[in-house]
């Protein structure tokens, strides 16, 4: 009999934060199902590249790559990643080549070898039960991990044939003219004949997201260069929502990932929040923890340093980016922790943005 005491536990959305949980209960000896709304895993998304960020700076650059951070959360798929270290870097007045010091991971999304698809791949062969075109309405118990329910932000892409794009490099680009209050636009070669660039705002400018894209594309040196007049040759888009609840359970139902409203209000970053909400979910349910106070300690600094950022951002938009990029050349290897302020600095700003940010969310509801 399984350690459920042969009931079999529900989990709703399989997204990242479902799978990371159906894993870790198949793991724990538990009888699981997961209700997908789609006909498979991963048709969320047209593939795309997304970061994959570290727990916290603090984690040592030798256990920041995407294997062994999932491996810490008890996950171990086959997917496809590369790591980003070469960019072409855009402030709104100059474009200069770097590199970094750490890569970032960059993790296969949406359709084939993407993480989600290597996800299921594992969760099946622990036995998890798959249902397909499924939306049950919750119980008390069920995990809800169907993503976002609201915007905060949009992202939107276009594909553009393109060889000449170097493979091994990206850009990363902050101007408040095609990405206002502090968002930005990147480009990650797909394969080798199709580049994608992305742009990405937040509210009250997240529907424009598309126009200003195209916008950026036509206006900025830069871009116009890259793009050469060519068409698209497909998009790609998506919005996501920021609140941190006071409970994630809601009637007796534990909500994970972006349903629960755990995000990134900065840049719109959800994976990790997604995938640790799951495990941490999992633990509660399966060791009768407080599921609360678990994602409360685990998210504390990221979720005040997310949101101090999204304010200094919003508030002094290009100006922050090249600020922190002053002293930076063409060539420079770069170091993001560097940049960023430490100390008693880094205590008074983000404390003070964070209140201010935290303030005004209060009082719009919104970032
Ligand atoms: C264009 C774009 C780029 C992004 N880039 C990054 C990035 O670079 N780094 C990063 O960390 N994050 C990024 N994000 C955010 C990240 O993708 C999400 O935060 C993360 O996928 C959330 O995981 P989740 O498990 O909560 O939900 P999802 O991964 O969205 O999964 C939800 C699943 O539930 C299913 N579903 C929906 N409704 C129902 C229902 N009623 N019943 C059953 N199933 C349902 C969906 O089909 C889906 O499979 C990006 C998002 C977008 C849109």
């Amino acid at each position: 009999m399984s350690n459920n005491g042969g009931t079999t536990r529900r989990i709703i959305g399989g997204g990242l934060s479902g799978l990371a949980a159906a894993i870790n209960f198949a793991k724990n000896d538990e009888s699981i199902e997961v209700h997908e709304a789609r006909k498979d895993i991963g048709m969320q998304f047209h593939p795309n590249y997304q970061v994959l960020l570290k727990e916290s700076p603090e984690t040592p650059a030798s256990e920041s790559d995407a294997k062994s951070y999932l491996n810490r959360w008890g996950l171990n798929p086959q997917f496809q990643y590369k790591d980003a270290k070469k960019f072409l870097c855009c402030t709104q007045k100059r474009d200069f080549a770097i590199s970094l010091k750490e890569p970032l991971p960059l993790i296969l999304r949406g359709g084939e070898n993407s993480l989600e698809r290597g996800l299921a791949k594992e969760a099946e062969d622990l036995g998890v039960d798959f249902h397909f075109k499924s939306r049950p309405k919750a119980r008390p118990g069920d995990i809800m991990s169907a993503g976002s329910y609201r915007t905060d932000m949009a992202a939107f892409g276009a594909y553009y044939e393109n060889s000449d794009f170097p493979r091994d490099q990206f850009l990363y680009m902050h101007d408040e003219k095609y990405s206002p209050r502090g968002w930005y636009l990147y480009i990650i070669p797909m394969d080798k004949d199709t580049i994608k660039v992305m742009n990405c705002c937040s509210k009250p400018h997240a529907k424009k997201v598309k126009k200003l894209l195209y916008k950026a594309v036509e206006e900025r040196p830069v871009l116009r260069d890259i793009i050469d007049g060519a068409k698209p040759t497909g998009t790609v888009g998506g919005q996501g929502g920021v609140h941190f609840p006071r409970t994630a359970i809601k009637d007796g139902v534990y909500h994970t990932g972006e349903a629960a409203g755990f995000q990134d209000p900065w840049r719109g970053f959800g994976m990790n929040y997604a995938i640790e909400s799951g495990v941490l979910a999992q633990r509660a349910i399966s060791n009768s923890l407080d599921y609360d106070k678990l994602w409360k300690s685990q998210f504390k600094e990221r979720k005040k340093a997310d949101i101090a950022r999204r304010g200094i951002f919003a508030l002094l938009g290009n100006r922050a980016f090249e600020y922190g990029m002053r002293k930076i050349k063409e060539g420079d290897e770069v170091d993001w922790e560097e940049i960023n302020p430490s100390g008693w600095k880094k205590s008074l700003i983000y404390n003070t943005f964070y209140s201010i940010e935290m303030a005004k969310k209060t009082v719009w509801d919104s970032w």
